[in-house]
């Protein structure tokens, strides 16, 4: 079956799809009813089945695969590797499992777990899953503040941490940002359990709250903990989205719709079968981390590497490397990790065998065209852009290789994913744009199994953050998008992000793809700022790929750039050339505190901010005054 039909038939028989794909995953008891949408816009599937995400995802591989790696924690930072085969990862599953219940974690509690990108981070993950109990991954590079708020709004029965992460060499106590995200909590945990990895030294401890998960594993290590078979629709996780846009929100995740999705993706997007490797370079701490680190791979029997560490250290063949070893057959990651491995010398590139890797998909922000084609020609591997939300869980725009790799085009994620029904909305009259014209990316409910169920403790917010921004009942995925004659989706930026000049609506997006095809620039980002006249004009901050070329010439070519490739309207104020961009952790551009410091406004919450530097920087360039424009 060619991509056409496999997608037309999960549109047009969406139960019949969906209750086939639902075969590649055990269930305790088979699903009464595929999909109830009694209660738009909520929507359950799988209705009455009941399963289990770490069933799935481990004991289920025993018998044919027990002695297959499961899980690789290859740490350039520690400079440990620990492998892990699933009968090795059902016993430490197990133990984990017991000793989160001699803390008395019971099911539908909620555990916050805030660890480093480690195998032991997604033991304790699938111990949660396992006895039903709810957990909370908080990225281990969030400050107190970001932690106590997730804290407060998922109110954990328990906190699990590790004594400390690492960041380039450099040893990050994670304790005492937890003993502070306690102080601060109006909700704190019972119970903290320290996994010590032996990194920060004397961990303080406080009695009676605090406790020490390796004597309680030793206590355990013989453990069975039989899995408690959850209903498809009771909640898996809470993951809260990185809050880009504003205060995060926690998207509440199902059990068996989330289970088939992921092993529908693994072979049809990612084209992954049981025995096969994946290597994904996000964190835990992510989505991508929790559906194509952790569940996705093992539901389907494969190996699945996590990384933690930087990908140029102990130098920029890394990730090549680990590809060779194991035999990666996909690997996943970001524009930005292709941004700092673009440049290195492409000599690394050539380091290592990679005969046996097929793809490189990449997701997270927009792959802007020169970054696509540099390391599509670069590795001589099918590069596929999948464009996602936290909200969905897996991709929404991708290509498919596992059923048809159609076409790749440069700039598009691609088609739609099964299940989702895609429609680019006008956003003032609310009807479909035609081919070509630019609106708000939606999608018409029910939504696909997968997709978030609400949103943490707050149903009301679910629907007015998703689904009041039309007339018709519409999810927005909150981008905007134009589709081609073809069907291929571009990714104009966020409908929040958008300039509005002179009454002319202009996406950041579109200007920033303009400002970085300039030959001397290395990245863009642009913003809208306040103007007495023009209401809003753009102003560009950029990078530049070399050092030596002089910042003035090259930013009166990005203007005269844009201006001769979307008009006189766009063409931005004022340039900027700047070594650093402000970033998220997550390698988003926080074009809000951008915009906020180029108004000489408060940056607002920076804790999400990955290099204190690429501020200063930024600050400074706007005190010099701007590299051309006025
Ligand atoms: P918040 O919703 O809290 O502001 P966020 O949207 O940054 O945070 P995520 O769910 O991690 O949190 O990111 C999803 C968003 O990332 C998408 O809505 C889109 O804006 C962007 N994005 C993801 N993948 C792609 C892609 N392939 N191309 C373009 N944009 C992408
Ligand atoms: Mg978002």
């Amino acid at each position: 079956m060619g991509y056409e039909d496999f997608y037309r038939r999960s549109i047009e028989q969406p139960e019949e799809f969906w209750a086939e794909a639902a075969r590649a995953i055990d269930w305790k008891d088979q699903p009464q009813r595929i999909l109830d949408y009694d209660n738009p816009p909520f929507r359950r599937w799988f209705v009455g089945g009941t399963t289990n995400l770490c069933h799935n995802a481990v004991d289920r591989h025993l018998a044919e695969r027990g002695d297959q790696p499961a899980l690789v924690g290859w740490s350039t930072e520690t400079g440990q590797v620990r492998e892990l085969s699933f009968r090795q990862l059902h016993r430490e599953v197990n133990t984990f499992a017991a000793v989160l219940r001699s803390l008395g974690v019971h099911k539908g509690e909620r555990v916050v777990i805030y660890m480093p990108h480690t195998v032991e981070a997604a033991v304790a993950m699938l111990a949660c899953a396992r006895i039903g109990a709810i957990h909370s991954v908080v990225f281990g590079g969030f400050a107190a503040l970001n932690l106590a708020l997730r804290i407060d709004d998922a109110r954990p029965a328990v906190l699990v941490c590790a004594d400390a992460g690492m960041r380039g060499g450099k040893v990050i106590p994670f304790k005492p940002l937890v003993d502070e995200a306690l102080s601060r909590a109006g909700h704190p945990p019972a119970h903290v359990l320290v996994v010590n990895r032996g990194l920060a030294g004397e961990v303080p401890m406080q009695e009676g709250r605090d406790v020490e998960y390796g004597p309680l594993a030793a206590q355990h290590a013989d453990a069975e903990v039989p899995v408690e078979w959850l209903e498809s629709n009771e909640p898996s996780y809470i993951l809260y989205t990185s809050g880009t846009t504003g205060k995060p929100k926690g998207v509440q995740r199902d059990v068996g719709g989330y289970a088939v999705a992921l092993a529908l993706s693994m072979w049809s997007v990612y084209d992954v079968r049981a025995g096969q490797a994946m290597f994904s370079t996000s964190d835990i701490g992510w989505v991508v981390g929790h559906s194509y680190n952790v569940y996705g791979p093992l539901i389907a029997g494969a190996t699945s590497i996590l990384y933690e560490g930087l990908p140029t250290n102990p130098d920029p063949g890394i990730w090549w490397r680990i590809c060779e070893k194991y035999g990666v057959r996909t690997m996943f990651s970001s524009p930005t990790a292709v941004r700092v491995l673009k440049k290195q010398d492409p000599k690394w590139l050539d380091s290592a065998d990679l005969s046996q890797l097929k793809y490189l998909f990449l997701a997270g922000e927009p792959l802007d065209e020169p970054t696509a084609d540099w390391i599509t020609n670069a590795l001589g591997k099918t590069v596929i852009d999948n464009y996602w939300q936290t909200e969905t869980g897996w991709p929404v725009l991708t290509l498919m290789p596992g059923v048809e790799l159609k076409p790749v085009k440069l700039g598009s994620p691609g088609l739609p994913s099964p299940g989702y029904r895609l429609r680019v909305i006008d956003e003032n009259t609310g009807a479909d744009v035609g081919p070509g014209e630019k609106g708000v990316l939606a999608i018409q409910p029910p939504l696909p199994p997968g997709c978030l169920s609400t949103v943490w403790g707050n149903d009301d917010r679910f629907i007015a953050s998703y689904f009041s921004h039309f007339k018709e009942l519409l999810y927005s995925s909150l981008d905007w998008a134009i589709r081609d004659e073809d069907g291929y989706t571009f990714i104009l930026g966020r409908t929040d992000d958008v300039i509005n000049v002179a009454g002319h609506r202009l996406g950041t997006r579109e200007i920033e793809e303009s400002v970085a095809s300039h030959p001397d620039v290395a990245e863009a980002a642009v913003v809208g700022v306040h103007d007495e006249v023009k209401g809003q004009v753009p102003v560009v901050f950029a990078t530049l790929k070399r050092t030596d070329t002089d910042p003035a010439g090259a930013a009166s070519g990005m203007l005269q750039t844009v201006a001769s490739q979307l008009g006189a309207v766009a063409r931005p104020q004022r340039v900027y050339v700047v070594n650093a961009l402000p970033k998220t952790r997550s390698g988003k551009l926080l074009r809000r505190s951008l915009q906020a410091l180029a108004e000489h406004r408060d940056p607002g919450d920076l804790s999400t901010l990955d290099d204190p530097n690429a501020l200063e920087e930024v600050k400074r360039a706007l005190e010099r005054g701007a590299d051309a424009g006025t």
